[in-house]
């Protein structure tokens, strides 16, 4: 997905909104893959000095298997950005990602938030005791309110969870 930001490059200094969709292709995390809903892009850019910048917020859903009872499990992810993108950028050794002609790339800029903001394991809730012992009635209990909860909850709720979960154990 490349955002045409023309409009910025012939009023510098003025903001312009932009919505955008990015498809994220699943991604290999320590061998479990992650897949995603469509990513919601939705901010505003400006140029300054040939410097493109991008703000706003990142929203999408991860999926991937619950740590503890393999259920399938999902993350809601909703991150704020503000990224520069130059021409001259060295995308391996800078911050900033880099551009050519008057169109900014958004797939890699939608990847690098998401793989830096994923928890290091999904539970398919936070009182998921594993599979042992379960039998499927109670996992499919499991499973749907776990479902439930994952759309009601806040996602950096939901992600503190996670981090401190981890850190108990
Ligand atoms: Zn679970």
């Amino acid at each position: 997905m490349e955002l045409d930001v023309s409009k910025a490059l012939l009023a510098q200094g003025n903001q312009f909104p932009f919505t955008a969709e990015v498809s994220v292709p699943p991604q290999d995390v320590v061998g479990e893959t992650v897949s995603f809903d469509t990513v919601k892009l939705a901010g505003q850019y400006s140029v300054v000095e040939g410097t493109v910048r991008l703000e706003g917020e990142l929203t999408t859903i991860a999926h991937a298997t619950c740590a503890k009872c393999l259920a399938p499990a999902s993350v809601p992810l909703a991150l704020s950005f503000a990224e520069n993108f130059r021409k001259d950028a060295n995308e391996i050794e800078d911050e900033d990602f880099r551009y050519e002609g008057s169109k900014v790339t958004l797939d890699q800029l939608a990847l690098t938030l998401i793989m830096l903001n994923l928890p290091m394991r999904f539970l398919c809730g936070e009182n998921c005791t594993g599979g042992e012992g379960l039998d499927a009635y109670s996992q499919d209990i499991f499973k749907s309110s776990c479902e439930e909860e994952s759309q009601t909850q806040r996602p950096f709720e939901a992600l503190q969870r996670l981090l401190t979960k981890d850190e108990e154990v």
